[in-house]
């Protein structure tokens, strides 16, 4: 595998990156997929997903993500379970270091995805599925009538806290400082709302709850005064932002301030030719599994022309 030319590299196992090795492997274009360090992305860390068009009755997200990875095989993709620890593009054929290998692509597509940032305690961690989400489009419809919990200050958590309130009784912002950070029409609307309500100057030190009955309640600390009190609630939802997963790219790939790729408009293009990003990496906006899927579909029949048009220049 290393000595040889790869025609397609793909990075990232997720919708998109599994939607990329698709449409390359039927393409004939025998892609290598590198798997990354959470096989599958972020849906591997969700329970059920009822958005995904074709699942009439829902599926769990880690089994539709074995159901992508097994399309992928049947039509001759291979994978390559690991992390890709360096990335050379400034020289082509492109190369990748992963597992200690060199590894040679003459087309790129970068699906690494983003991570949404947590607050790392062990409870979050332990009951992520389970009433605890980092999306409300993803898992709001099932806190029906119940209510919830959105952590943050900024534009994520008054989108997410706001759309909440289509189905929960009550949405309460719990916030590390007494000011948001979100732009003032974000706050506006959020503030205007009946159903939202916003504790100050608190942190989570805890989640209560178990894997068969769901959250039950938060511990909250005022920051200020120390002071410590239980809440109640069935669901948090952590809307402290996301990281896009583009470290390796750095001083390589144009990037937004954030760390986004920059793909040009209506397409999977990044700044270098023969290197395309689909999916969250290159999306601060929509960051569905469906629209992952599409641009890695996009991603994949860019690659193909734009082999094509070299090899036939
Ligand atoms: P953000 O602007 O970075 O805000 C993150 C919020 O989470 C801040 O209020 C921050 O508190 C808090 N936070 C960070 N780490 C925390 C921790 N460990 N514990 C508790 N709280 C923590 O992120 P974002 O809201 O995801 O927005 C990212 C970008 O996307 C922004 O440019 C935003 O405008 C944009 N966006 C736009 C829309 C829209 O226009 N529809 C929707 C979503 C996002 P502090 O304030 O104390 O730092």
């Amino acid at each position: 595998m290393a000595a040889e030319i790869n025609k397609v590299v793909i990075l990232g196992s997720g919708p998109a990156g599994l939607t990329a090795a698709l449409y390359t492997a039927r393409a004939n274009l025998s892609p290598l997929l590198i798997e990354g360090n959470e096989p599958g992305g972020q849906l591997t860390i969700t329970t059920e997903v009822e958005n995904y068009p074709g699942f009439e009755h829902g599926i769990q997200g880690p089994e539709m993500m074995d159901v992508f990875r097994r399309q992928v095989l049947r039509f001759g993709t291979r994978l390559l379970a690991g992390e890709v620890t360096e990335a050379r593009l400034g020289k082509w054929p492109f190369e990748l270091v992963a597992e200690g290998e060199v590894i040679k692509a003459e087309s790129l597509i970068i699906a690494t995805g983003a991570s949404a940032k947590l607050l790392g305690i062990d409870s979050e961690k332990r009951l992520m599925g389970y009433g605890v989400s980092a999306c409300a489009t993803c898992d709001g419809a099932f806190f029906k009538d119940k209510e919830a919990v959105v952590v943050g200050g900024g534009d994520t958590a008054m989108e997410e806290a706001t759309f909440l309130t289509r189905f929960v009784t009550k949405a309460t912002v719990v916030h590390r400082r007494d000011a948001l950070r979100a732009s003032k029409i974000m706050q506006d609307r959020a503030r205007k709302n009946p159903k939202i309500e916003f504790i100050w100057d608190s942190a989570i030190g805890e989640i209560f709850g178990d894997q068969k009955n769901g959250v039950n309640g938060v511990r909250l600390t005022n920051v200020k005064s120390g002071a410590n009190r239980d809440f109640k609630t069935d669901a948090v939802f952590v809307a402290i932002g996301h990281q896009p997963n583009t470290a390796l790219f750095k001083g390589q790939l144009e990037m937004d301030e954030i760390g986004y790729l920059r793909v040009r408009p209506g397409s999977t293009y990044t700044n270098i030719e023969g290197v395309f990003a689909a999916g969250d990496v290159a999306d601060s906006i929509y960051r569905q599994a469906v629209t992952a899927a599409g641009t890695g579909c996009m991603a994949a029949i860019d690659a193909e022309r734009w082999l094509e048009s070299r090899d036939a220049g």
